[in-house]
Order: structure tokens, then sequence, then C-alpha cells
């Protein structure tokens, strides 16, 4: 049995995406900056796909949508555009939280070396972000507010709408990485007050290496890649046409289908969680309820992350330790210390992100797979021994 149990690092594309791609690639061959035939079809192509995007993102116009590579340019993108965008104007304060996305943290350090100034608000320790301290993080100089729609270790859902009323009612951009959340929970940039959401294909069951960036209308960005027209002036290259039509395929699918996958999945969801939360000395990271309906992450007392990953993939279970941005380093999750697990716990962090496909027959197997190498690795495990013999106190 292989249980593929990591679709918060990316999820397996749809049959029908697949097509879309296939069909797209061999029915418009031009280029869509090209005038003839072959290439205004193509181009045609292109904005249906565009307008498409915008609707089932709530936007008011297709030119709203600039096609980029993933979520991590679009996150590049969105806050290297405004930052700059703003410096002369000396609004050089930027707010975000301190459990974001690498592809957002790593731009604000960045940003600091260049002598922008950086406030992080903490995280509570149920994963959610308090309006009120973002609130009181915004300056006269805050340029942009960025702050992640769904975090992509412990899946907690953030107050997206709250906090783009905050921002719009204090005239402070508000960008939010939205790669966990848009095509699993709902998104309405003008509902939301967002003025700024990166999405990617791959975390909807969209093809690798195509997301967008929804940017406001009178939002300016900063031309990423010189040389030709395309989007808008702000990122040249030959469109990706395929990709870009099997996003879309991907997304109208995700969206029409996302209630009732939503309902299939928090079922699995919390038999998993209720399962997991038997095992001793452990403790469910994020809350409960308020978190996408495919997350799972747990925290095991005297276990080390990799170990259980590796054992459990040699019993067909795939998961993942935290983001498959941070496995390979040996540093604890960042997320994990922002919500206030010690450093120790952090190390033993479990993350199982399921998909609708999966069966409550995986899911058991998943529980009892998990128990069982727990018990293992914590049977030799030295610091379990001194756990046991009372030389060290539990922390779960
Ligand atoms: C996956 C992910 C990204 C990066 O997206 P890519 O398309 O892989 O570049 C950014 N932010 C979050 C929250 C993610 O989960």
């Amino acid at each position: 049995m292989r249980i593929y149990a990591d679709n918060a690092a990316t999820t397996k594309i749809s049959d029908s995406a697949l097509r879309a791609m296939v069909e797209c690639a061999q029915k418009y061959i031009g280029n869509p900056s090209s005038l003839h035939t072959s290439g205004q079809l193509a181009a045609e192509e292109l904005y249906r796909c565009r307008e498409k995007m915008a609707g089932l993102l709530g936007a008011n116009e297709a030119r709203e949508i600039y096609f980029a590579s993933g979520g991590s340019e679009a996150d590049n993108q969105a806050i290297f555009s405004t930052a700059y965008r703003f410096k002369s104007k000396g609004k050089t304060h930027i707010v975000s939280t301190a459990f974001e996305h690498h592809a957002v943290l790593h731009v604000l350090e960045r940003l600091e070396k260049e002598g922008f100034e950086v406030t992080l608000v903490p995280v509570n320790e149920d994963g959610i972000v308090k309006v009120e301290d973002i609130e009181k993080a915004i300056t006269d100089k805050t340029c942009l507010v960025t702050v992640m729609a769904a975090n992509n270790e412990i899946g907690t859902l953030q107050p997206i709408a709250q906090i783009g009323k905050l921002c719009r009612e204090k005239g402070v951009l508000f960008h939010t990485d939205a790669v966990q959340a848009v095509g699993h929970v709902k998104i309405n940039v003008e509902e939301m007050n967002i003025d700024l959401l990166s999405l990617s294909a791959h975390k909807f069951n969209g093809p690798r290496g195509v997301g967008a960036l929804y940017a406001r209308r009178g939002v300016i960005l900063k031309n990423l890649i010189e040389g030709g027209a395309q989007e808008r002036g702000k990122r040249a290259g030959t469109e990706n046409l395929p990709a870009i039509v099997g996003m879309t395929v991907a997304l109208e699918e995700a969206v029409a289908k996302l209630d009732a996958h939503a309902e299939k999945l928090i079922t699995l969801r919390d038999r998993l969680i209720a399962g997991l939360s038997e095992i001793p000395h452990s403790v469910l990271n994020g809350d409960k309820v308020n978190r996408l309906p495919s997350n799972v992450n747990f925290c095991f007392e005297g276990i080390e992350g990799e170990s259980l990953l590796l054992l459990l993939d040699d019993r067909g279970v795939e998961a993942s330790s935290g983001s498959a941005c941070t496995s390979g380093s040996l540093d604890p999750s960042h997320v994990l210390l922002a919500i206030g697990r010690p450093k120790d716990v952090a190390h033993g962090s479990l993350r199982l992100t399921l998909a609708v496909e999966n069966t409550e027959e995986e899911v058991d197997y998943i529980i009892k797979n998990t128990r069982e190498v727990v018990e293992y690795l914590r049977s030799i495990s030295p610091v379990w021994e001194e756990l046991e013999k009372g030389e060290r106190e539990f922390i779960l």
C-alpha cells in the first residue's frame, strides 16, 4: 500500500486539467503575441483563461490577473513591487506574521537588509493571527500588510476578510499568500478587500510551474522580467498557455466541488486527528476546527521527525515533517516555534495532508502505523528513557 498524504507539498494533476493541457498544446500552435490567425487564437484562449481565473477569485476584471510561474514568484512580485513603489514616499514599513511561507519571509529579510522595516506579529498558540495585533503594528509608515490565508504547515485559516477590511480603512495595501487556500476554501478578493493575492496551480490539482498574482486595478506592479510586453509589461516571456489552461480547468473544478470535497475531507481529517490524539504525549498543532479540511499536524514528544517520516515511508505512508522547503534542514519549523512549541517538541512533528481520494481505511492504516512507529522510536530513544525515568520533564 502507498498512501500519498503530502498534498500541501503538491497535488496530483487532475485528469481534466491534464487533458485540457494536451489539447491546448496541440490546438494552439501560435504565439499569443503574433498577429496572424494562429497567434490571435492563442491570445483569445489566453484571455479566456484570464477572465475565468478573475471570475473564480471574485475579481472585477480579467486584467487584474497576472500569470506567473507559481506561488513563490507571485509572492516576490507582490511584495517587492509594493515596497519599491512606496519607498520614495517614505513608506518603508511592512507588517507580516512570524509563520509565513519562506517565499514571503525571505523577501522580507532581503528588504530589511535594504533598509525597510518589518514587523512580524506573533501568532497565537492556536496558529491564528489576531486582527488587533495587525492593527497595533500598522504605523504611518506602513505600506503593506502581508498575511497568508492558510498556513502551509498547520493549515490554520487566518481572518483574511477582517484584515482586508482593516487595511482598507487604514489605507494600507493588503497582500495574501493564498497558495494553500485557493481551491480549498472560499476566497473572494472583492468581498475580502484583498489588493494582492498569490496562488499556485499545483496546490489545487493543476500543473507545476504555473500560478498567478491577482493585483487590484490601480495597484502598480514592478517589471519582474524585462523583455517583451507580456503580462501588461510586468513579466516578459512567451506565455505557457497549456499550463495556464491546465490551471484554469483545475481551479474551475476545485471551486465547483469545494463544498463537497471539504465535507468529505473534514470527516477524514477529524478521524485522523481523533486516532492520533490517542497516542500519549502528543499534541495537535493549530486550531482543531479553524483549519484546512485536509490538514493534520501533530507533535510527538521524544521523537525525531525525520526518523518518523522515513519509517512511515517504509510502510507506504508518505507524509512530511513540516514544509517541503524546510525538510532537509535540521532547524525546527519556524511555524511550530511561532505557535510556541519548544524546540525539542517542534523537532518531532508530522504533517499529513489528505486528498479527497483518500479513504477511511487508509486513514486507519495511517493511524495504526504512526502509533507503531512512534512506539518503536520511543523504545530506542535515550531521551524517552530519561523522560520515563523522570530525569527529564514531559512537555506534552
Ligand atoms: C507552495 C507554497 C508556496 C510556493 O508556491 P510554488 O508554486 O511552489 O512556488 C508559497 N506559499 C505557500 C503558502 C505555499 O504553500
